[in-house]
């Protein structure tokens, strides 16, 4: 199982790491925004089990990373991180092909909940 997460905040990228460790989830990959991301992703020689993104990122942000993966990869679940505020582009997001979402700040055991029955899928 591989994880890419992908946010410009390094607590935030910093808690989603170490809850999927403590369910045992050691493999991620971390990258510091859509553009970082996007650079990680052209040269990865493994397969992602699952992406999580964040929206409001500098450089390129998460709607758009979302729109340059599913160039590529259609499958892979994504799931994007966002606040209360951002429902327009949640909706956005589901027509790009986000698989779904979850709001930060976020309850650990919901987290892996949701990331366990996609990976299942
Ligand atoms: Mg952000």
């Amino acid at each position: 199982m591989t994880f890419f997460i992908v946010d410009d905040s390094a607590v935030l990228r910093t808690i989603v790491k170490s809850t999927l460790l403590s369910y045992g989830y050691k493999d991620t990959i971390e990258a510091e925004d859509g553009e970082d991301a996007l650079k990680k992703f052209n040269t990865l020689n493994k397969k992602v089990s699952l992406f999580i993104l964040d929206v409001n990122m500098p450089n390129l942000n998460g709607l758009e990373l979302l729109e340059e993966i599913r160039k590529k990869d259609s499958k892979t679940p994504i799931i994007m991180l966002t606040t209360e505020s951002d429902k327009e582009k949640m909706i956005l997001a589901k027509e790009l092909g986000a698989t779904g979402w979850i709001i930060k700040p976020f309850d650990k055991e919901k987290f892996i909940k949701i990331i366990e029955m996609l990976i299942k899928k």
